[in-house]
């Protein structure tokens, strides 16, 4: 076992393993969870309640997750002295899977955010976000049931890497004088400056990530967004590895969108997915007005950050938006949403995206029959009109309900 801190790994449970390159969970798996900041306490306890309930209604008194509660953000302050202790790290390594509730980050100066810290520092090289319609919910668009995306956005890399420097900085002016002196290229000197990195190998291991996805999952697309036009060495060449990847190592499984038309006069052959690329501005466009069209997507970091909160709110928002961290083994899952800092300790936030997160969890254990019911009782809920603040304020005749009672309804509804 790794040594700790200031931890105490639960007695009872086991701990996930990997056996023939696969995760292998035992009945009992300890499951570490970050609590989080703002409503990160409320969401993260509901949360745990419908999973919990969710299991023993499936595998009775067979299966059960043990919690391991690990700390980062103000939690972490408190009881370590700094935001993301070392001690958490190794309890993410150690235990493969893990569930994280939102953590503040303060934009401009200060410290980095610590969700990007986490994503780079466990290589969690995937984000992994679905987003499909809950009957019931109220959206804004006419047709919400025509959005069932999975969407892949790289995680390490773009102008999320971190390499930035601050304007007026020794090392900004560094950056600027280099540019200017071996490429006679003249930057403002009271600018900023942001480096965009993005390398084959991140892009590949993506595309691989979405294409694995797609044959397992029978999707019929894949949609590469970059916004190549504008961008060439990064966006542009993004696209290309992306098809470079589709096309040399899964070719027996893909066609383009040109063979498509031209060779299967526009009807996919049974079993092949189809490979296609979008500017990223357009895409913002056709995901609201050609929503069926697409599928599984995949994109660079920032753009991704963006598509997926805009395909969110067209089927009711982020209460509702799952997200999954994926690296080689490991899954850290949490919402696409964050801290909400208005609402903290309210008891009136609606928990259903971490709730859908533990869903994404709960598949990724292979345990679908638990995420299969609360996605069931999940709907039934809101079908009912029992809702939080969120949803109520655009249903007609809906009960208002905390964060607490939001649960209990699920609960009572698998
Ligand atoms: P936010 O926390 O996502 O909240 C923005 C708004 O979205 C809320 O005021 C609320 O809108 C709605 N919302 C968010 N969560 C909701 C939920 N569970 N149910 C219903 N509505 C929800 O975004 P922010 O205010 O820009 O960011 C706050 C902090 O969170 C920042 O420090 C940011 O860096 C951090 N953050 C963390 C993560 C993460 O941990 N992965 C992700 C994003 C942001 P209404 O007020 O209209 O109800």
């Amino acid at each position: 076992m790794a040594n700790y801190s200031k931890l105490t790994p639960p007695t009872e449970g086991e701990k996930i393993t990997i056996q023939n390159k696969k995760l292998h969970i035992p009945d009992n798996p300890i499951i570490p969870f970050i609590t989080g900041d703002g409503i990160g306490p409320d969401i993260m306890k509901a949360t745990r309640r419908v999973v919990d309930a969710s299991v023993e209604k499936v595998f009775k008194s067979k299966k059960k997750i043990v919690w391991f509660e690990i700390f980062a953000g103000e939690l972490a302050q408190q009881k370590y002295g700094e935001l993301l202790p070392e001690d958490t790290l190794t309890a993410i390594k150690e235990y493969y899977i893990a569930l994280k509730g939102p953590l503040t980050t303060p934009v401009g100066g200060g410290f980095r955010s610590l969700n990007v810290t986490l994503r780079q520092v466990l290589d969690l090289f995937a984000c992994v976000r679905p987003v499909k319609y809950i009957k019931g919910v109220p959206s804004p668009v006419k047709r919400p049931e025509d959005m069932d995306v999975v969407i892949f956005r790289e995680n390490t890399e773009d102008v999320y890497a971190g390499i930035e420097w601050q304007q007026g900085s020794a090392e900004a002016k560094k950056v600027i004088d280099f540019i200017k002196k071996e490429f006679n290229i003249t930057i403002r000197e009271d600018s900023g400056i942001g480096i965009k990195p993005i390398s084959i190998f991140a892009t590949k291991r993506l595309m691989r990530a979405a294409l694995d996805y797609a044959i397992k999952l029978n999707r019929k697309s894949i949609t590469i967004v970059h916004k190549g036009n504008i961008m060439k060495y990064t966006e542009g060449a993004f696209r290309d590895w992306c098809y470079e990847t589709a096309l040399q190592e899964y070719r027996d499984k893909v066609l383009t969108e040109k063979e498509l038309s031209d060779k299967y006069n526009g009807k996919a052959p049974a079993g092949k997915i189809v490979i296609k690329d979008r500017i990223a501005d357009s895409m913002l466009q056709q995901i609201l007005t050609r929503t069926a069209d697409y599928d599984v997507i995949v994109l660079p970091n920032l753009n991704g950050d963006y598509l997926s909160d805009a395909a969110a709110a067209q089927v009711g928002g982020l209460g509702l938006a799952p997200g999954a961290n994926i690296g080689e083994y490991i899954g850290l899952f949490e919402a696409t949403h964050g801290t909400a800092p208005k609402y903290a300790n309210k008891d009136v936030i609606n928990p259903g995206s971490l709730i859908l997160s533990a869903c994404l969890m709960l598949e990724y254990m292979e345990w679908t029959e638990c995420s299969n019911l609360i996605k069931a009782a999940i709907e039934k809920t809101i079908l009912q009109k029992t809702v939080t603040y969120d949803l109520a304020r655009l249903l007609d005749n809906a009960t208002e309900i905390g964060t607490t009672a939001f649960a209990d309804a699920i609960i009572k509804n698998l």
